[in-house]
Order: C-alpha cells, then structure tokens, then sequence
C-alpha cells in the first residue's frame, strides 16, 4: 500500500517521523511531512486521535540550525513529541518497534523512515571519486578526470542535497561548458548561492536561502511561498 493511501485510512494511533540516516535527500523533507500531516489532520478533526512523533538522529531537531531554532516552537505549539540524537538501529515490524542504537524502544503505529542517501557505486568504480563524486565546489570540473563535469546529489559539495541546488548549478556548468566549446575562458563560478521552500503545514511556507561562506537564513512563513512551492 502506497504511503498516500496509508494516510488516508490512518484515523487514530501514533505515527512516527523518524530520519533514520544522514544525509538526507531534500533537508525540508522531514519537517514537510511533520507539518503537513499534523496540518491534515486537525483539518479533518482527529488531531486529538493522531499521535505525532519526530525523530531526528543529532542532537537537534534539523542540521541547519536556523531550521532547528524555527520549527522547535512550531513543533511545541502542536504538541509534536520529538526525540533528538535518536539514532535508529532496527525496527521489528511485527511487534512495531523501533530500537536504537543506545537500546531504547519507541513504539509505531505507522512508522515513516526519511532512509540515508547513498551514491551509485559505480561513482568509485569509475575513479571519480572515493564515494562522491569529487569536483571543485565553485567549478563542478571533476577532480580526478578532464572534461567531466558532476552536478546534484552525488557530488561532494559542500551544502544540502536539493533539487533546488541542483538546479542552481546546473547555469554555472552550462555557462562553463559553453565557454569551453567557444574555446573561452571559463568565468562563471558557483558561491553555494541556493533557495529551498519549506512547506509548514498546508497553507503557508518558508524558504530558506544559504550560500557557501554564509549561514542559511529562514524566512517567516507566507501564504504566497506555499503557493510558489505548489508552482
Ligand atoms: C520525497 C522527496 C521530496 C523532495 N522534495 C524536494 C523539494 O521540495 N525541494 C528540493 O529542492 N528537493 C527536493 N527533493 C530532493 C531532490 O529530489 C533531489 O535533490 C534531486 O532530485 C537531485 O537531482 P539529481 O539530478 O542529482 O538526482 P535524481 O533526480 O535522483 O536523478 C538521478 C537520475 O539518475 C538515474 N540513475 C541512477 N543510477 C543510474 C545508472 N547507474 N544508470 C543510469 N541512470 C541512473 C536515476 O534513475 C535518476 O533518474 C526531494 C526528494 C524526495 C525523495
């Protein structure tokens, strides 16, 4: 059954968010789905039945700590339970429960695992890099081959692993690959510059801005940013 369909049916009993391993795809994900859901359900009046639990596996609610400070508050105004430093180590589907890796148990109703991401082998097969593909951060030329270019979640840049960044640097490479071909010196350069919208509950939403050599700032949350996340 799909998780969708999962939902819909879901009427009352515990459901448990948990990050089961970072990185993560997508660092909005996790608060998305927590947000969203309790927002769901109070819509359809069984916020009261619906027991929401947030797992994170650090010692903070989010790894951007602009989004840690931001959602803690939100969380505790919807009587969200959270569990930081929840670090997963098995889940016995039968009896539903979660076990860590510092032996406590936390029991499911209906569990949802936001799972590590992990490249292709074939990255280290091919020599391009040990696990990520490794490329200059501000150039996204391969360390390790010429005229090899890598953009997007298997990189090894340094910063979220977004849709939004990998379409932010995908204007430098083609600005850099059509330089190349016109025999030019490359000029354009990537400083990290990216924007993620953050989905808070179903009719408003955030963004957040980060750059390389800067720390991520979080907007205040607006009807308008729910609708251009929707667009
Ligand atoms: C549920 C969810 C929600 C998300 N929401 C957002 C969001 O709101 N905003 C945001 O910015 N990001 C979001 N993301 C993250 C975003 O989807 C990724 O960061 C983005 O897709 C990365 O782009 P990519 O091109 O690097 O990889 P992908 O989009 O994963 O594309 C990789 C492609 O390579 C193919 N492939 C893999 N191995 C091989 C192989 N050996 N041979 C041939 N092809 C292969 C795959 O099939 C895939 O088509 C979300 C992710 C998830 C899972």
């Amino acid at each position: 059954m799909s998780l969708r369909d999962e939902l819909s049916t879901f009427e009352s009993g515990r459901l448990v968010l948990s990050v089961v391993g970072m990185p993560h795809v997508c660092p909005a994900v996790p608060i998305e789905f927590t947000t969203m859901t309790d927002a769901r359900f109070r819509e359809l009046d069984n916020g009261e039945d619906v027991e929401i639990i947030y797992t994170y596996p650090i010692p903070q609610l989010h790894s951007v700590d602009a989004v840690d400070e931001w959602i803690g508050p939100w969380f505790a105004d919807r009587n969200i339970t959270t569990h930081i430093d929840f670090n997963f180590a098995s889940v016995n589907a039968d009896a539903k429960v979660i076990h860590t890796e510092d032996g406590k148990r936390l029991s499911y109703d209906l569990l949802v695992g936001v799972p590590e991401f992990k490249p292709s082998p074939l990255i280290a097969e091919s020599g391009l890099g040990e696990t990520w593909m490794e490329v200059d951060k501000h150039t996204f030329e391969s360390d390790h081959a010429d005229d090899v270019f890598g953009a997007g979640d298997v990189t090894n840049i340094p910063t979220s692993k977004a849709g939004s960044v990998a379409h932010y640097t995908a204007g430098t490479i083609v600005d850099r690959v059509a330089a190349l071909a016109r025999a030019n010196t490359p000029q354009t350069i990537f400083n990290g510059d990216s924007i993620c919208f953050i989905q808070a509950g179903t009719d408003t939403g955030s963004h957040m801005s980060f750059q390389y050599d800067a720390e991520p700032v979080i907007r205040d949350e607006t009807e308008f940013v729910h609708w251009a996340k929707l667009t």
